[in-house]
This record gives structure tokens, sequence and C-alpha cells, in this order.
């Protein structure tokens, strides 16, 4: 099992439905990546769709790759009560899995300058 230290949390950017795995997967190929870089996308239906496998380094964090999981859900403004639900779901899982402390959750926005993801994690934090 790949030593996970870390958890970071992103969003696609995109507020609409005219988004999809598929796509996203499309345009990290187009970056030259070799598959999608995240390990798991969460819909706004709150699905849970797996990107990578955990055992693979992602593509998601420069710099914070190879010690993490990126799990990216779907939205530019926030979370919606299915995928709060669906994130919690998968955050107790990993954080058992792997032993990790609420601190090794991160957001991307905790570790490089950027807005990813807008949905704060704080709540999610409190509950593992
Ligand atoms: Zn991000």
């Amino acid at each position: 099992m790949r030593d996970i230290k870390l958890v970071v949390f992103h969003h696609t950017g995109v507020p609409t439905q005219n988004q999809s795995v598929k796509g996203i997967e499309e345009a990290h190929l187009a970056r030259g990546f070799d598959k999608i870089g995240y390990h798991y996308i969460v819909d706004f239906e709150g699905t849970i769709h797996e990107g990578r496998k955990e055992s693979e380094v992602g593509a998601h964090a420069k710099g914070f790759n190879t010690p993490s999981l990126g799990i990216c859900c779907f939205g530019a403004y926030g979370l919606n009560n299915l995928q709060a639900v669906s994130l919690l779901v998968l955050a107790d899982t990993l954080a058992k899995k792997y032993k990790l402390s609420p601190w090794d959750f991160l957001r991307h926005k905790d570790l490089a300058r950027t807005l990813c993801p807008a949905y704060d994690i704080d709540w999610l934090k409190q509950k593992l």
C-alpha cells in the first residue's frame, strides 16, 4: 500500500452541469498526463467516481503528489448537500484506511496560490 500522508481537495471550477469525468480526463490527457490526475471525482449527484488508483501517484497538487490523494468535486462555488455527504463518507473511509488525522486533509489552496477549491473543509475535519 502506498504511504498516504495527505488528502487534497479540489473543485473543477465549472459551475454548470456541462461537465463530466470524461471531460476532465480528456483535459488532463491534453496536458500530457497519462490519465486523469485525481483519485476521486464527486459529481453534482454525489456519485463518487474513481480516477487514478490509490496505489498510483496522482497529478493534482504540484510538489505534493507523491504523499497524497486528490479528490475533486464538480462545481465552482461550493458543495451541495449530496456532495457534502459523499465527501464525508469518502474522507472518513480514507482517514481510517491510512490512519490520517483531520490535519492531514487540506485544500489545494492551502498548498499553492490558487482559488481551488471554493468550499470549506473545516466542517468535515470536525467530523473525522
Ligand atoms: Zn485544485
